[in-house]
């Protein structure tokens, strides 16, 4: 149904606003690292659908060809395996790199990868940035301000990570990327735009990759228990994922070369998470408590007021609604596991 709606609305596209020969003069041609994964296969079809060729670099990790397959075949779009800790040429003018894992138990898996990917994996999309003079956007993370001690996280709040615990390998990566970024901003002059984005969820999340909002949809859609992780009052702020990808493309194409939150400020400790989800999805489920995870951020919300100032972003769409579309896909997630398990 997605592929089809999606395969409809770009030869709407295609058919009614840009004769074929202005597509290729006036978009620009675009890289998507981690394109097959959650958020950047929703880029992948705004960007498809607004008519440029995309290439997609992505080695699979925690990336589906699923999440991109009603784009193959499709002239304007090429899908490599590959992995970005190894050099990549191509010829392209804006680089969107989202290439690393982004839940915990998937970035805790295995950390030295996931510094691999966010360090040599960033340098080398950079080092590609420098030779075709691309312009360059880091998908960076809320993450960067560690377990904050100021609330709402505003771009200028340098963070509190610790260095050597469970969450590093990621945070710590991405802090360096960010650091990157700058460097081959100032010494190259490579364009960059860094985002930093908080808590998002949508349809094609990962059943297994242990996030919050998948884990308590699964769980209340199959009367499991509901596992909150400590005393549930820490907090989260949840952006749905086609704001984020809105969020994405509009600091692309602006001006703005400092760092971004873009994130949705509706702050729910998890505990009220876990009733919202409950009451929308019904079911037996009883919340349970599980042992606290360690240096898990007490609190997180965005101040998104230099989003809404320099690339004239913020989100706009409502939580719940977010949520029933994401329950909606999760349903079917679980009818397509039994099928294929019956067959
Ligand atoms: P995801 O795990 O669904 O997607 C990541 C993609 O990167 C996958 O397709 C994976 O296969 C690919 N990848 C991983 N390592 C790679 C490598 N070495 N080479 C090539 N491809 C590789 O995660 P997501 O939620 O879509 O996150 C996308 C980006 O956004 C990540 O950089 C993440 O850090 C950032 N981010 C996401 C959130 C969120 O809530 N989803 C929050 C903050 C930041
Ligand atoms: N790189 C790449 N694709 C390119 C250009 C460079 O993957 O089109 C990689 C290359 O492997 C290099 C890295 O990017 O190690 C950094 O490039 P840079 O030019 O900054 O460094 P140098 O090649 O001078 O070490
Ligand atoms: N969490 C939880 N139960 C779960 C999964 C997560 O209580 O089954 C909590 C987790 O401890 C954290 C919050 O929900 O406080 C968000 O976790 P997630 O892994 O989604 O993202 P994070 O913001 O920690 O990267």
């Amino acid at each position: 149904k997605d592929r089809k709606r999606i395969l409809n609305s770009n030869r709407l596209f295609l058919s009614r606003s840009i004769p074929s020969s202005r597509l290729i003069t006036y978009h620009p041609s675009l890289q998507v690292t981690g394109g097959a994964g959650f958020v950047g296969s929703h880029l992948v079809d705004a960007l498809m659908i607004q008519g440029h060729e995309v290439t997609v670099a992505d080695n699979f990790f925690t990336g589906r060809k699923r999440n991109v397959e009603h784009w193959l075949g499709h002239e304007n779009f090429e899908l490599l395996n590959h992995d970005i800790v190894n050099p990549l040429y191509l010829e392209v003018d804006q680089i969107y790199h989202l290439a690393s894992p982004a839940s915990p138990p998937n970035y805790m898996y295995n950390p030295i990868k996931t510094i691999k990917t966010n360090t040599i994996g960033t340098i080398n999309m950079l080092g590609l940035a420098k030779r075709v003079k691309a312009r360059f956007l880091m998908a960076s993370t809320s993450e960067i301000y560690g377990d904050p001690e100021v609330h709402p996280q505003q771009e200028d709040y340098w963070g509190n990570v610790n260095p050597i615990g469970p969450r590093a390998c990621y945070d710590e990566a991405k802090r360096v990327a960010e650091t990157m970024c700058y460097a081959y901003g100032k010494q190259d002059r490579v364009e960059i735009r860094v985002a930093r984005i908080f808590n998002t969820f949508g349809p094609r999340m990962h059943m297994n990759d242990g996030r919050v909002v998948s884990n308590f949809i699964l769980q209340a859609l199959q009367n499991e228990p509901i596992t909150v992780y400590g005393d549930g009052e820490q907090t989260r702020s949840f952006q749905y994922v086609t704001d984020l990808v809105d969020g994405l493309m509009n600091l692309m194409n602006s001006n703005c070369t400092l760092p971004v939150n873009i994130g949705n400020p509706d702050e729910h400790t998890i505990n009220d998470f876990a009733q919202i989800i409950k009451r929308l999805v019904g079911g037996e489920s009883e919340i349970v408590h599980k042992p606290a995870v360690e240096d898990d951020p007490h609190r997180r919300r965005p101040d998104i007021t230099r989003a809404k100032q320099l690339i004239s972003w913020e989100p706009k769409v409502p939580m719940m609604f977010g949520i029933n579309k994401t329950i909606e896909y999760f349903h079917q997630e679980i009818n397509r596991k039994k099928h294929s398990e019956r067959n």
